[in-house]
């Protein structure tokens, strides 16, 4: 259980992060895992509370509480803190497919649950897994288990992102024949290209699909399924079907100036900004960043990494317009614990700008009306108003420069397409309807859906345990046994 008392006595360390103005001049990983010693005294501060809120792992009030693949985190916790690092990882692993990436880029709900947290600060769970998890892989620990035997059973996942991933390791762990089909040039979904390399180095993403590889996964990637290879040919060549395909379909805004040049979705940055890093491919002008004036439309994660990467690009100045209202600094009544804390936080890409450009660039309330264009229709500025109800139009009203304008306002849920040519039931968001009570499965026998694709734009964590829970339903539509079921 730690050490008595120790979540009062000893001080929470996460993490450490390397200074703002050296890694913004690269594209390198901007964390420093915790040393050995610092771990295992982080794990002192656990009590093991009888009710343990951090792994629950359930939706209140919208938002995550707990985490969502239940991972074992006092048992674990108490292993480290006895220094008993290879059985800590057993733990881990029995639960999370891929520690590296949640220890990496999860926004730990589990340390917002923490019951340490009521009191005190929670345990740094995630800096914790993360310590594990770098040892198993240092020690030689995490190698490649090939299923003893094969069930004979062929099961095709459509999509490499953490759900495929999970799912493909899941059902080839109890001997079933996977093949994952990926559209890109390069499996790991939104890990390989979405998610900026300063969070999640993409050897870390190799590393794994090698793993996986040699248990005995296929990957076949530029296959772009009901495009390069047909619907009918996968459910005639495959016992079943899982669609990971993720939400990729982003949210538009429609206002005057729309078809300017210079204004894109934040995905299409991202990916070019990332491909650029990895392959050297050009970066065309609008996706580049050097000396100019930015704006990302969009207060969330996918806007965070707009600005980090605009900032490493060498931008002259970066503002982030958010719809709502700066969060509060404590919780409110209307968010105790063991809800996830919806409170103001400065994380790796404002604390950058701060340094670098010496200034938060948040700005909350503004309401986007209308893009202006110079005389060759690139954007040269941008009009906005106030989504605040008292302030009227006119005092509210704003021009702002912009050389770059960059659209991260959310995702619309699954393309389409594939599910129409699945013929998948859906609701009128776009969502997958469960045709039995587990879930997982469609509307369409031996075709299952997983992730983003069925519960819209989420959390790596969430995609890994929906991978998990598809996997357990398949299993059962195969095999009818229980050998996955949690
Ligand atoms: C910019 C950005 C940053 C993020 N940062 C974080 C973070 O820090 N922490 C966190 O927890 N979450 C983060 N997320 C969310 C997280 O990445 C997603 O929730 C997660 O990747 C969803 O996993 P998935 O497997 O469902 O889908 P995805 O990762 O989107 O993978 C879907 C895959 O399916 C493929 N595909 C689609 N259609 C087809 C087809 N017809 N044929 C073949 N392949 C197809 C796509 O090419 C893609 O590779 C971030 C998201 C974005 C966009
Ligand atoms: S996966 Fe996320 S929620 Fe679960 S223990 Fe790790 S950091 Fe916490």
């Amino acid at each position: 259980m730690g050490q008595l008392m120790g979540f009062l006595n000893i001080e929470k360390k996460n993490q450490k992060e390397r200074k703002t103005v050296e890694r913004v001049l690269d594209w390198n990983e901007y964390k420093i895992p915790l040393a050995e010693s610092e771990a295992k005294e982080q794990a002192a501060r656990c009590m093991d509370c009888g009710i343990p809120y951090c792994q629950i792992g359930t939706t209140i009030n919208r938002g995550t509480t707990g985490c969502p693949i239940h991972n074992l985190i006092p048992e674990w916790n108490d292993l480290v803190y006895h220094g008993l690092w290879k059985e800590a990882y057993d733990r881990l692993a029995k639960t999370n497919n891929f520690p590296e990436f949640t220890s990496k880029a999860c926004p730990a709900p589990c340390e917002g649950s923490c019951t340490a947290g009521f009191v005190s600060s929670p345990v740094s769970i995630k800096s914790i897994e993360r310590a594990i998890i770098d040892r198993a892989f240092d020690e030689g620990w995490v190698v490649p288990k090939p299923p003893k035997r094969r069930t004979g059973k062929k099961v095709a996942v459509i999509g490499s992102g953490p759900a495929g991933l999970a799912c493909a390791d899941q059902l080839n762990k109890v001997g079933h024949e996977v093949t994952v089909f990926e559209r890109s040039d390069r499996p790991g979904g939104l890990l390989m290209y979405g998610i900026p390399s300063m969070k999640i180095e993409k050897d870390v993403v190799d590393r794994r699909i090698h793993l996986l590889e040699e248990e005995g996964i296929i990957f076949k990637t530029n296959v772009d399924v009901g495009k390069t290879i047909s619907v009918q040919s996968l459910k005639e060549s495959f016992d079943a079907v899982v669609l990971c395909t993720g939400a990729g379909k982003h949210r538009e805004v429609t206002i005057e100036g729309r078809d300017l040049k210079g204004i894109s979705p934040a995905m299409e940055y991202l990916i070019a900004s990332n491909r650029h890093q990895l392959y050297g491919e050009p970066l065309q002008p609008d996706y580049d960043a050097k000396d100019k004036h930015i704006i990302v439309i969009g207060g969330g994660d996918t806007g965070e990494d707009c600005v980090a990467t605009a900032i490493r690009q060498g931008c002259k100045s970066v503002v982030q317009f958010g719809k709502h209202g700066k969060l509060p600094e404590q919780r409110t009544e209307k968010n105790p614990w063991p809800q996830h804390p919806n409170v103001f936080s400065v994380d790796y890409a404002y604390e950058e700008a701060e340094d670098v450009l010496g200034k938060d660039p948040r700005e909350y309330y503004v309401e986007t009306k209308k893009f202006i264009g110079d005389e060759v229709n690139h954007v040269s500025n941008l009009i906005t108003g106030s989504f605040k109800k008292d302030q009227d139009d006119e005092s509210a009203q704003k021009t702002w420069k912009a050389d770059l304008v960059l659209i991260a306002i959310g995702f619309q849920g699954a393309e389409d397409k594939i599910f129409e040519d699945f013929e998948v039931s859906r609701d009128s968001s776009g969502r997958v309807i469960d045709a039995d009570t587990r879930g997982y499965q469609t509307s369409q026998e031996g075709i299952f859906a997983a992730g983003d694709a069925r519960r819209g734009a989420s959390l790596i964590v969430w995609a890994i345990e929906e991978g998990r829970k598809a996997a357990a339903a398949v299993d059962l539509y195969l095999d009818k046994k229980l050998s996955l079921l949690h």
